[in-house]
C-alpha cells in the first residue's frame, strides 16, 4: 500500500515539527512516573527482539554507524519505502536491523533468545517498550502511546526505583525527538531533491516496484542516513561502510 499521504510535504514537515514540539513539552516527570506505574521489569525473553513481537527494529543515524563496525551484513533498509519516483527509484527514510529467515524472524544479532552484542545495543533496544508517541483513539482523540504490548512481556518489579523511571524517560524523550528529527530531515530532504531533480512521486510506479521489492527482486532503494540519500541494491552493503 502506498503509505505516503496526499498531504503536500511542506505540511508533513509542518506537522512533525508540531509533533516534536509537543513531546519536548511533555513533562519528564510525568513520563517517569507513568513508566513507574507499569514497575515493568524486561526479562530479557528475547520475544520484541522478533518479527512476532516488532515488525522492524528502526536504527537511528548513530545506530547505523556502530551496526557498520560490528556487521556490515546487519543491516536493510527499513521497510515500507514512502516515496517512488516516477523512474522507479524508492525512497526510505532510515536503515532498520535485518531479521533472520527463522521460524519468529529474530534479530540477526539473537542467538539462543539472547543478544549477542548486548552492551553494544542500539538506542531503540534501549528504550523498549516505553515510548511516547501520540497515535489516535477513539475519533476525534488524539492521546499519547507509552508502552507497547502492555502485559505480553517482561515482570512486575514493585521495588523499580523512581530514579531509574527518570533516567529512562530521558532516555525516551531523547530517541523520539532522534526519530521525528530524522524524519523531518527525511522529507527536508526529498522535496529538495526532488524540486532540483524535477522527480515527482508517483503512486502507479510506486505501486509495481514496492510489489517487486517485497517479493525480494533486485530493486534500487534510496536510502536517508546523515543527511544524505544513499543508494542500496538488496544484497549489497552501501559503498561506505
Ligand atoms: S540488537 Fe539485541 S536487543 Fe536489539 S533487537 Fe537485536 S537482539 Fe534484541
Amino acid at each position: 500500500m502506498d503509505p505516503s499521504p496526499d498531504v503536500p510535504l511542506p505540511f508533513r514537515i509542518v506537522a512533525l515539527m508540531q509533533e516534536r514540539n509537543r513531546l519536548l513539552a511533555y513533562p519528564l516527570e510525568q513520563m517517569a512516573s507513568d513508566i513507574w506505574s507499569t514497575r515493568f521489569r524486561c526479562t530479557a525473553c528475547g520475544a520484541c527482539c522478533t518479527r512476532e513481537v516488532n515488525s522492524h527494529i528502526f536504527l537511528l543515524d548513530h545506530d547505523v554507524s556502530v551496526v557498520r563496525t560490528l556487521d556490515p551484513h546487519a543491516y536493510e533498509p527499513a521497510p515500507d519505502p514512502e516515496f517512488c519516483d516516477q523512474n522507479g527509484m524508492l525512497y526510505v527514510s532510515g536503515y532498520a536491523l535485518r531479521m533472520k529467515n527463522d521460524t519468529h524472524g529474530s534479530c540477526w544479532f539473537l542467538e539462543n533468545g539472547k543478544c549477542r552484542i548486548y552492551d553494544q545495543r542500539f538506542s531503540v533496544c534501549h528504550i523498549y517498550p516505553h515510548m511516547l508517541r501520540r497515535s489516535a483513539g477513539t475519533p476525534g482523540h488524539v492521546t499519547w502511546r507509552q508502552f507497547a504490548r502492555k502485559n505480553e512481556h517482561g515482570r512486575c518489579d514493585p521495588a523499580l526505583p523512581f530514579e531509574e523511571c527518570l533516567v529512562l524517560a530521558r532516555e525516551v524523550k531523547e530517541y523520539e525527538n532522534a526519530f521525528l528529527t530524522q524524519q523531518i530531515s527525511f522529507l527536508e530532504t526529498i522535496y529538495e531533491y526532488f524540486t532540483l531533480n524535477n522527480l515527482r512521486h508517483d503512486p502507479e510506479v510506486y505501486k509495481q516496484t514496492a510489489q517487486r521489492y517485497l517479493y525480494g527482486e533486485p530493486v534500487d532503494i534510496s536510502v536517508f542516513h546523515a543527511g544524505e540519500l544513499e543508494l542500496f541494491t538488496r544484497g549489497t552493503v552501501p559503498k561506505d561502510s
